[in-house]
């Protein structure tokens, strides 16, 4: 049994999908792991490294991926990547399937299992291998740190010999995991923090972690949660009425940072222009769905924008910018699926295809697009 970790080719990908600790326990399942010479280092991790806890290094992709079982990436492989896979071979990555029914084809085409980690399924077993929660919190921490940075201003409230300092006023818009690891992280700097979030079971985590809970509660927000506890797209009407509340309060923030996602939708447009100018000069906005559209009209992303005084930050890959961290539970969240794959008395490959876990995550197989939500459309 052979397992594959392949370099990252987007270029904004810092992070990689194994780390030294976790290659170690691949060969303690009976493994052979191949690195591809380079893989580790926007993480910060040598060739020797890997190395030294065991792994071959193969000096291309396709040399890795040659007779490989389990390819692990942090991104899709591209079309043009997906060259010299064993028919069969398992690709496990953050797929991000959403209307990419090109890219799954292609998939398909290469004869790949491939496994879309943030389909997991959230329960107790899978939390492990909850990569969305792992990257966020990771995000959550340090979109607050990116905003100190671009803030000229202090974040506590200092009182000194030569006068007071106010503290920040920081509001975080979307309370799931990355938002409450934002909330946590400014209130641990001394800011004053208020946070909304569509769903109700939100509010009551906002509250335990010393912020303020801001939003319109009326009937609809009450119902507002999917069964897998997940944010419904809100009707235009709730929009209307939560926007013209925050609309009052962005106006007297120094700090705002967005997180709101729909998972499969565009991120809610949340902050609007007119918002954005009513911010005072040197205050910032930090934007954690510019990739999913952005939930700030005017950010952009890969960009800091400067729009009347007000820095609107559109990072990339927010994640990546703590790859060490990042790739460190990515890796773990990883290798505890991959455990569930393999038989430990063969030291084989052992899908069980009619387990939960599988089924959730499974977008190819045997040259078929076999997910149920991912059907290509006619
Ligand atoms: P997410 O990344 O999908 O979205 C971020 C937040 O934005 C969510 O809280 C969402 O409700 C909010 N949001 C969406 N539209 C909004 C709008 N118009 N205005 C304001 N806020 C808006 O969410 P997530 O961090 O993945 O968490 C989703 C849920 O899953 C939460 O209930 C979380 O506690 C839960 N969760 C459960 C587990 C588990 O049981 N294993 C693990 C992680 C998260």
């Amino acid at each position: 049994m052979r397992v594959a970790v392949l370099s990252e080719t987007d270029k904004v990908e810092t992070r990689v999908a194994a780390t030294p600790e976790t290659v170690k326990k691949y060969i303690a399942l009976g493994a052979d792991a191949v690195v591809q010479s380079g893989a580790g280092q926007g993480a910060g991790i040598s060739d020797a490294d890997y190395e030294a806890a065991g792994a071959v290094i193969a000096p291309t992709a396709t040399d890795a991926v040659k007779d490989a079982d389990i390819v692990l990436k942090v991104r899709r492989p591209a079309k043009t990547e997906l060259l010299g896979y064993k028919p069969g071979a398992i690709l496990i990555g953050i797929m991000d399937p959403y209307g990419q029914d090109a890219a799954l084809k292609a998939l398909a085409a290469a004869k790949v299992s491939a496994f879309s980690m943030e389909l997991m399924p959230r329960i107790t077993r899978a939390q492990v291998m909850d990569v969305l929660s792992s990257q966020a919190n990771l995000a959550g921490y340090r979109a607050v740190i990116d905003a100190t940075g671009e803030y000229g201003r202090a974040m506590p409230m200092m009182m000194t010999a030569a006068g007071t300092v106010p503290a920040a006023r920081v509001f975080i818009m979307g309370a799931g995991v990355a938002g409450l690891q934002a909330i946590a992280t400014a209130r641990r700097l001394g800011a004053v923090v208020t946070a909304t979030d569509v769903r109700p079971a939100a509010k009551e985590q906002v509250e335990s972690l010393g912020a303020k809970f801001v939003a319109v509660e009326d009937e609809e927000f009450k119902q507002a949660e999917t069964a897998g506890g997940y944010a419904k797209e809100m009707s235009a009407e709730y929009q209307a009425k939560q926007a013209a509340l925050v609309a009052a309060h962005i106006a007297k923030q120094d700090i705002v940072i967005t997180t709101a996602l729909i998972p499969g939708r565009p991120a809610p447009k949340l902050v609007s222009r007119a918002m954005v100018e009513s911010m005072k000069p040197g205050s910032v906005v930090i934007d954690l769905a510019v990739e999913r559209g952005g939930n700030c009209e005017i950010a952009v992303p890969g960009q800091v924008v400067d729009h009347h005084g007000v820095k609107i930050v559109g990072h990339l890959n927010v994640p990546g910018r703590l790859a060490a961290s990042a790739s460190a539970l990515y890796a773990r969240n990883l290798y505890a699926f991959v455990e569930t794959l393999i038989d430990r008395e063969t030291k084989s490959v052992a899908v069980k295809w009619d387990d939960e876990l599988v089924r959730a995550t499974c977008l190819t197989r045997d040259g078929a697009i076999v997910h149920t939500a991912f059907q290509p459309t006619a």
